[in-house]
């Protein structure tokens, strides 16, 4: 067990808000069957600290409360909980030690993005939900071994030459990022779903691709002024 102080209190009532908040978005993944046993993982940075929550390894989903959750520094270093952080912690810690923008880290191993990784093939955008979402093809990252840097590296590097906010990692599954652990849960939900239905369009033919002038149309009027502002 570990409990280093925390001595800002607004970070102190931060780490308490996304405690609770990334609690409840781990019942969001059996929920919406991305997850088997206790594989997948959504994590939060801590505004103004280089820290972020996390779920502790190899806990069930229907134990998972606030005060399970555990914090870890940007190294993946535990700094307040029970438990052992979970086994991928290193790769989200260096996704946001890189990208500054990203507020949030999910992995699965959801079936149908997984079948597309094993493969190591992109997902086509050929639905105007990818568009929306993702802004294109949804890109396969590298082959990477867990224990060190070289998933968070091979995902920084994926992201980099990408609009989608979802990495098919190569042999192994989806990791997604977002500005909140909301959002990227919600690009896990959305590639799960875009990547059953390209493969059931798949089995009937091969499906046509959107132009790319198109996609950009789709995709800019989705991020900037669908839903409420
Ligand atoms: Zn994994």
């Amino acid at each position: 067990m570990t409990d280093q102080p925390v001595t800002d209190t607004g970070v102190r009532d931060a780490i308490a808000r996304l405690r609770v908040e990334v609690a409840a978005l781990h019942a969001e993944l059996p929920a919406n069957d991305l997850v088997v046993w206790t594989a997948g993982n959504v994590s939060a940075r801590v505004p103004g600290a280089d820290l972020l929550v996390i779920k502790p390894s190899g806990v069930r989903y229907d134990e998972l409360t606030p005060e399970a959750m555990v914090v870890c520094d940007f190294d993946g270093q535990l700094v307040q909980g029970e438990r052992a952080p979970s086994s991928d912690t290193a790769a989200h810690a260096y996704v946001y030690r890189h990208l500054p923008e990203v507020g949030g880290v999910v992995h699965t191993h959801s079936t149908y993005a997984t079948a597309w990784a094993a493969r190591r093939e992109p997902i086509p955008c050929v639905l105007t939900m990818m568009a929306d979402e993702f802004g294109g093809d949804i890109p396969v990252g590298p082959f990477a071994v867990i224990g060190d840097d070289s998933i968070g590296r091979g995902l920084v590097e994926t992201l980099a030459g990408t609009r989608s906010r979802a990495v098919l990692m190569a042999n192994h599954g989806p990791f997604t990022v977002g500005p909140t652990a909301k959002a990227a849960v919600k690009s896990a939900v959305m590639c799960e779903e875009v990547a059953r239905t390209v493969h059931i369009a798949r089995q009937l033919g091969e499906p046509t691709p959107i132009e790319p002038a198109l996609i950009d149309s789709l995709h800019d009027r989705y991020q900037n002024v669908y839903g409420q502002r």
